[in-house]
């Protein structure tokens, strides 16, 4: 090893630490700053009561197995390809498969909800109703009486993927007049920016979630195995939505989604309104100031991860650093140390950092800022 090399791996011993993650599927997120948990959701998956591939049983313990907190069963209502060997006249079977599951298996943590998709050509395209008590209800031929039913058992409805692109050959999420008139009428409630199997990611559709105060949200749309189609477990993940909500019951996650507080996560981008994912991010990066070594105004700055998705930083700070050049990563689980170039000792340092890997907006990432102040110098004997 020449000299350029040795120095080069011990920099890097020096500023990156191993993810502190020993279970790699661990979906986990610390409380957000106003005190609202972070749930964990799935609101769109398939079983073979439509055109998903497996049992009902096989969705809540992918679900346990990925730590979420919320899975929502949402079968096509119409959509019935295994129709002959599985004979589906009622549409809540599915759901109810799925929560006897639940029960034999004792995943208290789970909470599991009854949903469907309402799916038809344009302009309605493909919609969820989730917290149902009766799918068959929304078993009509005319698509807003079905959007109409679902609103009066209370449900929670959203359009699927608008950039699908059988639906929208150039990619790009638009609203159709009838969604307009679902949005006007109260009956329409949250927009799909990711889906974990057709046309994955939308910064459109972020933008009509903004511009029509929709919740947005992230679903895996699951219909083979997650572990297969995600690499669960061996540091993928499936996209699902983070529902900042008061408590871990039903009614508190059902007020956080009509409240819109949520954010998307895909890959490792945080999608959402700018407010929520902030407290996201500032729940998951906490920063920490070592002391001023001897005479020099360049600080030891700690940045540490405590969530699961690895973030990508970009120094916008009149301050550089000695070890690292103005984008860097801090690992799912792991933290960097930086070597600040202050100019003078100062009591305070703030930095401030664009977020590259969330958007608030289209083609817009979040902008932090983080302060810590400089430990004391320990005292020379
Ligand atoms: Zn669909
Ligand atoms: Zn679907």
């Amino acid at each position: 090893m020449n000299r350029t090399a040795i120095s080069a791996s011990l920099f890097a011993i020096a500023c990156y630490t191993a993810p502190a993650f020993a279970h790699e599927r661990a979906v986990e997120f610390p409380n957000t700053a106003d005190g609202s948990i972070v749930l964990a959701a799935d609101l769109h998956t398939h079983s073979v009561f439509s055109d998903g591939q497996v049992w009902p049983s096989i969705r809540v313990e992918e679900a346990h197995r990925d730590g979420l907190e919320v899975l929502a069963i949402t079968e096509h209502l119409e959509h019935q390809p295994k129709k002959a060997d599985i004979p589906h006249p009622d549409r809540n079977r599915s759901y109810q498969v799925a929560v006897e599951s639940l029960v034999s298996q004792g995943y208290e943590g789970l909470l599991v909800i009854n949903g469907a998709e309402v799916s038809r050509d344009q302009p309605h395209g493909h919609i969820n109703a989730i917290f149902l008590n009766d799918a068959n209800a929304l078993l009509v031929s005319n698509p807003r009486a079905a959007m109409e039913a679902a609103n009066k058992q209370g449900a929670f409805v959203f359009l699927n993927h608008p950039n699908w692109i059988p639906q929208a050959p150039d990619g790009i999420a638009r609203l159709t007049d009838y969604h307009k008139d679902l949005i006007r009428d109260g009956l329409l409630h949250g927009v799909e920016v990711a889906n974990g199997t057709l046309d994955g990611h939308s910064e459109h559709a972020l933008q009509i979630a903004l511009d029509n105060n929709l919740t947005v949200l992230g679903t895996s749309d699951i219909h083979g195995l997650v572990d297969w189609t995600h690499n669960a477990g061996h540091g993928g993940h499936r996209p699902m939505t983070l529902v900042l909500a008061r408590d871990k019951s039903e009614a508190s996650m059902k007020t956080a989604l009509f409240e819109g507080r949520t954010v998307a996560w895909h890959n490792d981008d945080l999608m959402g309104k700018t407010e929520h994912v902030e407290a996201v991010v500032k729940a998951c990066l906490t920063i920490e100031a070592g002391f001023y070594p001897g005479k020099t105004s360049v600080l030891p700055v700690t940045i540490r991860n405590a969530c699961p998705v690895s973030f990508t930083l970009r120094n916008t700070s009149e301050e550089t650093f000695q070890n690292v050049s103005d984008v860097f990563r801090v690992e799912r689980g792991g933290e960097i140390e930086l070597s600040v170039r202050t100019g003078e000792v100062m009591k305070t340092v703030e930095l401030t950092f664009e977020i590259l890997n969330t958007q608030v907006g289209y083609r817009k990432s979040l902008e932090i800022a983080l302060s810590a102040d400089p430990a004391p110098a320990p005292i020379a004997r």
